[in-house]
């Protein structure tokens, strides 16, 4: 697997169905939207790649675009497969395709090392889902300096991946969210909740897990994400789902596509339908 396997799948769907761009990543990259289904009727908002060496998400995102293409579905559903790619091609790739020798080197540094197959930020050296703006900084796993993991930026909502992200749902209406990652075959839900939207997520959850088997955990400790986002501002049922076993070491590569694809190829169809 590299980089340009990827582009190459992307550019395949994009003469499938209707795409957009929601902006350049920090390197230039554009960060491919694809909506499937009916423009009216409920929507929901489904983003994978924002963790570099959590890849395996962009790619199970991509077969589910084409799995879903020719499905009736009631209702739209947004997906962009791949936020961060500036960080999932230093994973793939390493750093050698950085022109700019100054940001090479820097990236090096940060990383101890040539051997990017574990960094998870954008190429900034920040962790894009511990950067928005709610309760940002208060993560227990946060780091408040610049590396390859867990670090949450000089300031919130700072990486212009998140912000394209922040002005693109700004643009629409959405019911729900999903935001896919590795590892550990867990859909965490209910950050921050209580009363009425705690048990509509709960059940949600419920229907979900009967498809993959993964284990149901309330959001604790966790700040700044994209899900934790969403829930608060917009108020919608927002999770994050961590596809692969917790035994699988990072990243998980492509062999474990076919796994995960089976067992959760109907979750975001069904999600649109609940929420
Ligand atoms: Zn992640």
């Amino acid at each position: 697997m590299n980089f340009n396997k990827i582009k190459e799948d992307i550019n395949y769907l994009k003469s499938k169905c209707e795409n957009f761009t929601i902006g350049k990543s920090l390197l230039g990259e554009e960060i491919y939207c694809f909506h499937l289904g009916e423009n009216v009727g409920k929507q929901i908002v489904v983003e994978g790649g924002i963790h570099a060496r959590e890849y395996i998400s962009t790619l199970f995102l991509i077969e589910e675009i084409k799995y879903l293409l020719n499905k009736k579905i009631n209702g739209g559903i947004y997906i962009i497969p791949m936020l961060n790619p500036d960080g999932v091609r230093l994973v793939l790739d390493g750093a050698n395709f950085i022109q700019d020798e100054k940001l090479k080197k820097f990236l090096i540094d940060v990383n101890n090392g040539e051997d990017f197959s574990l960094w998870k930020a954008n190429a900034n050296a920040v962790d894009l889902n511990v950067n928005y703006d709610v309760f940002w900084g208060q993560g227990k796993q946060n780091v408040t300096k610049l590396s390859s993991a867990n670090f949450i930026g000089y300031y919130a909502n700072s990486e212009i991946e998140n912000i394209n992200f922040l002005n693109f749902i700004k643009k629409i209406k959405f019911d729900g969210s999903l935001s896919f990652h590795s590892k550990g075959e867990v859909i965490y839900y209910g950050f921050k909740l209580k009363g009425e939207r705690l048990k509509k997520e709960k059940q949600i959850v419920k229907e979900l897990s009967k498809i993959n088997s993964y284990l149901p955990v309330k959001t604790k400790n966790s700040t700044g994400g994209l899900s934790d986002y969403l829930s608060y501002y917009y108020k919608v049922p927002a999770f994050t789902i961590e596809l692969g076993s917790d035994l699988l070491a990072h990243p998980i590569n492509e062999k474990f596509l076919p796994e995960i694809f089976t067992k959760n190829k109907q979750i975001i169809a069904t999600f649109l339908n609940l929420v």
